[in-house]
């Protein structure tokens, strides 16, 4: 018999949105069920004060490939932004990423080549990094880890650089000009009118049931679609058997200020471990907004514990395995597909979840 779905999709992140979308250019009808109230998941923003402020931490869409960019592209118009985070460190600003401008504050190097010299000095013998310290000692040198990546780890992950993958530290790139721009990708900007309309668009064709969780639903309504694509967390998918996977969470302190401009940036890092939170985001700049008022979002970092939000995998030896198991598990769980940040248990971009989304339709239509 006919079901009344060809496909339910659980979480309307952008993972869930994308495919959605792709689903109905082929013609199936889709339900996309969502636990929160709203759709949009961690790309989610709403407009106070005239400025779109983003709920779920700063996103700011960057991509190489022509593919992701195009199809994003038919969604919105992005503006020309460019991600320039500062960092401050007792009482002193820096650019980041790692660059010359970088390497003048800190050191006074003014060309490529004494820079070169003095990180030589610095960069202590790794030839195998065996973890984010010494990864980073090897790329940055001591001095430039201790002040701009230590505390800042340390508080994000909430572990010692030590016990974290070098990975993480690798997203950032290293670069021996004056170039503050933090991504090396072609393409970049914030979409001229916020994310939340992106993700409205690309749900205009499907059934969407908010505030709804899946596990409730499913339990009154088994049997209704052939397919599922869940874009939850895949170890409570399968009720934590093999054990919990570990995830940092975020907390945003958000505000409206009084003045116009309150840190003449859009993103401030604090790299130091004593003030608490890791960053200020100041989100008018994303659009270089002109407002008579801003509105600003401490963020702080904390260990997940059931009933919080789940923000990032820590993807370190430990979890990394325990996640290789329950994705033999869902190898093995028929017509349903596991996608996105939370349901392959990886550091996903926004990119890298259409380009996911992108290829896995693929298959299987
Ligand atoms: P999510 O957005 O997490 O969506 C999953 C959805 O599933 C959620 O809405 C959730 O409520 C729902 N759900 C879960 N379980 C259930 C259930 N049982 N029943 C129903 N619904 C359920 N990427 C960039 O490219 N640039 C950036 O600048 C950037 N900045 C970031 C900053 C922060 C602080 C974070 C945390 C991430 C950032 N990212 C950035 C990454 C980006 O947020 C993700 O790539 C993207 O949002 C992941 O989409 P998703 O659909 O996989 O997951
Ligand atoms: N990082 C750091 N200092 C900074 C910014 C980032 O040490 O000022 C490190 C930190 O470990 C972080 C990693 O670089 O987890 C990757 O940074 P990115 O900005 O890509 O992290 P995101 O916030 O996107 O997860």
């Amino acid at each position: 018999m006919k079901k009344e779905y060809d496909l339910i999709i659980v979480g309307s992140g952008l993972y869930g949105c994308v495919t959605a979308y792709l689903a109905h250019q082929v013609g199936w009808r889709c339900l996309v069920i969502e636990k929160r109230s709203f759709v949009g998941g961690n790309i989610r923003d709403e407009v106070r004060e005239g400025i779109n402020v983003h709920l779920y931490g700063p996103h700011v869409f960057h991509t190489r490939y022509q593919e992701v960019w195009d199809f994003a592209n038919l969604f919105t118009r992005f503006n020309h932004f460019r991600y320039c985070p500062l960092a401050r460190y007792g009482g002193k600003m820096y650019n980041l990423p790692f660059n010359m401008h970088t390497f003048y504050q800190l050191y006074g190097t003014q060309t490529p080549e004494e820079a070169a010299l003095r990180l030589r000095q610095e960069q202590g013998i790794y030839p195998h990094p065996r973890n984010l310290e010494e990864k980073a000692i090897s790329m940055v040198g001591r001095t430039m880890y201790e002040t701009l990546i230590k505390g800042y780890t340390e508080k994000q992950w909430g572990r010692k650089t030590t016990e974290l993958p070098p990975f993480i530290i690798e997203r950032l790139p290293l670069r021996f000009t004056f170039d503050n721009n933090y991504f090396n990708d072609r393409y970049q900007g914030i979409p001229i009118g916020g994310y939340t309309p992106i993700v409205e668009k690309m749900l205009e064709k499907a059934d969407v049931l908010t505030g709804t969780d899946f596990f409730e639903f499913r339990a009154q309504n088994a049997d209704i679609a052939d397919k599922i694509i869940f874009t939850g967390m895949i170890d409570e998918y399968f009720g934590y058997r093999l054990g919990a996977l570990e995830y940092r969470s975020v907390r945003f302190e958000t505000e409206t200020l009084d003045c116009d401009n309150y840190q003449g940036n859009a993103v401030v890092n604090y790299t130091d471990g004593e003030v608490p939170y890791t960053r200020v985001i100041e989100h008018k700049h994303f659009e270089f907004g002109k407002q008579e008022k801003t509105v600003i979002s401490r963020e702080y970092s904390s260990e997940w514990a059931v009933g919080m939000e789940p923000y990032y995998p820590v993807n370190d030896e430990k979890n990394n395995a325990l996640y290789e198991q329950y994705k033999k598990l869902a190898d093995e769980e028929e017509n349903v597909i596991f996608g996105g940040r939370l349901g392959n248990y990886k550091y996903y971009d926004m990119d890298k979840v259409i380009a996911a989304a992108l290829e896995q339709l693929d298959r299987i239509v």
